[in-house]
């Protein structure tokens, strides 16, 4: 079973680049482009996740939103809400509606879909592999435990989370933004600096049985998992 993600813009350019890249990871699709026609739809049908457009024709995204909300089927329906405004208070508005999580536009493609599938991870456990393997590394996200060589890697919940979302895209290159917003969360007031530490950590962890160093610092730009990497 794939998961099914459901798409609330209006912007048929930016439907049509999250169609083709959410296809890519191998959700189903379903694209909407009006606030009322998917107000009825989702009385047809629930998808796994939705991503709904703030300022949309017919209905808003944040009064479809509180609508979803008041609904016993999609109380729970996880909602990662896409907007054009970046003020606080926009965002906190957005939140309190009942969005679980706030993207603003214009937002890169590789965190919007690190994030969607770190929310379907936690909403619907069972949809989405509770092992990831990379190179050598092993994470089993039910039991949040690492391993690489088949030796247990030892780390803390922020160094855990942090490898899960490199994993979760090997090859990216992600900034210290974008790692920030994925594993501290976006109301995070956590200088980018941190990152740099926790990698830090990270890495010693994974390598103190001698292996090769899979994180590659990119410079200017961030961080990333090498996809193609064994162990020494
Ligand atoms: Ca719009």
């Amino acid at each position: 079973m794939h998961p099914k993600v459901m798409v609330v813009e209006d912007e048929e350019a930016l439907s049509e680049l999250l169609r083709y890249n959410l296809e890519a990871e191998g959700y189903e699709v379903e694209v909407i482009d009006r606030g009322d026609d998917a107000d009825l739809r989702l009385r047809e049908i629930v998808p796994d996740l939705l991503l709904l457009d703030w300022m949309l024709p017919g209905l808003s995204g944040i009064e479809l939103c509180r609508r979803i909300r008041l609904r016993s089927e999609t109380k729970t329906l996880p909602i990662i809400m896409l907007t054009a405004r970046s003020e606080e208070s926009e965002r906190v508005r957005g939140l309190s509606t009942g969005a679980d999580d706030f993207v603003v536009k214009p937002f890169s493609v590789p965190e919007l879909m690190a994030r969607i599938k770190a929310m379907l991870r936690r909403s619907n456990p069972g949809k989405v592999s509770s092992h990831i393997i990379v190179g050598d590394i092993e994470l089993d996200r039910k039991a949040h435990r690492a391993h690489r060589n088949g030796r247990e890697v030892r780390l803390g919940p922020t160094e855990y989370k942090l490898l899960e979302f490199l994993m979760s895209a090997p090859g990216r290159v992600f900034s210290r933004e974008q790692l920030l917003d994925g594993v501290w969360g976006h109301n995070n007031y956590v200088d980018e600096r941190t990152v740099d530490v926790h990698i830090g950590r990270l890495r010693r962890s994974i390598t103190r049985g001698k292996e090769q160093d899979p994180i590659r610092t990119v410079r200017g730009a961030g961080y990333s998992l090498n996809d193609k990497f064994v162990s020494a």
